[in-house]
């Protein structure tokens, strides 16, 4: 299946949190949107690999998502090395999206900034037909994409440029939500971690409203990239 945009994320809840409202925003005007979720979460203080899966399934239902798949590398420790770079490679030829999202190019979780390199690199060398890839016994064809943008999750960067989210603030935070083992939800038991706390819910609001601020939005959700953006259109920009 050939997919217009695919987020490929160190966590499953990186690609909701990262860029939720970007995703959703895109399917809403008919573009087919995937998630490659490169590690189980398994390390997450709160929950189970197996419980963070169907919390996975249940926000890609709620998003709209084309696919989800996990390639499980191991949380924490994956590398960005050729075995891994291979296993992306695959799948950005198989989805041959013409955009991919990854992580942050630095964050708090270290996974972020190596999940960042590691997609970066792939976007690349998928792009050389030297390097042979295989599904299902049949040699994959060469795919780059046009683009590859950087979410931004904990820390704060300045944002190359910001996606309108107001209309899908509400659905990006049911899809959050999902991820019940995960965030602070009333009456539920959880380890307070970092993420699992009333305030890393207002902080999200407010990361989201500072961006969406910036561009005279009521919520926004900002990407870096790694070149300049070039238009055709001004009256594209808004
Ligand atoms: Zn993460």
């Amino acid at each position: 299946m050939k997919l217009d945009l695919l987020v490929i994320a160190a966590h499953p809840d990186d690609a909701e949190l990262g860029c939720g409202g970007t995703i959703l925003s895109h399917i809403a005007r008919g573009y087919k949107v995937g998630v490659v979720d490169l590690t189980a979460g398994e390390l997450g203080t709160n929950g189970s690999a197996e419980l963070r899966a169907e919390e996975a399934a249940e926000a890609a239902k709620i998003m709209g998502l084309a696919i989800r798949e996990n390639l499980n590398f191991r949380d924490g420790f994956f590398v960005n090395d050729e075995p891994h770079q291979l296993a992306v490679i695959r799948a950005i030829r198989q989805y041959q999206p013409e955009i991919v999202i990854g992580n942050a190019v630095s964050d708090r979780h270290p996974d972020h900034g190596k999940g960042a390199q590691l997609v970066a690199k792939a976007c690349f060398l998928a792009g050389l037909k030297k390097i042979e890839t295989y599904l299902d016994n049949e040699m994959q064809a060469a795919w780059r994409p046009k683009n590859l943008y950087h979410m931004i999750q904990s820390n704060y960067l300045a944002p190359d440029f910001v996606v309108d989210i107001s209309d899908f603030w509400d659905t990006k935070m049911d899809a959050i939500y999902a991820y019940r083992s995960q965030f602070f939800v009333p009456g539920q038991v959880n380890e307070p971690t970092f993420i699992a706390t009333p305030e890393f819910i207002h902080f999200l609001e407010a990361r989201a409203r500072e961006f969406g601020q910036s561009i005279r939005t009521r919520f926004g959700e900002g990407f870096v990239r790694d070149k300049q953006i070039g238009v055709n259109n001004l009256f594209d920009l808004l």
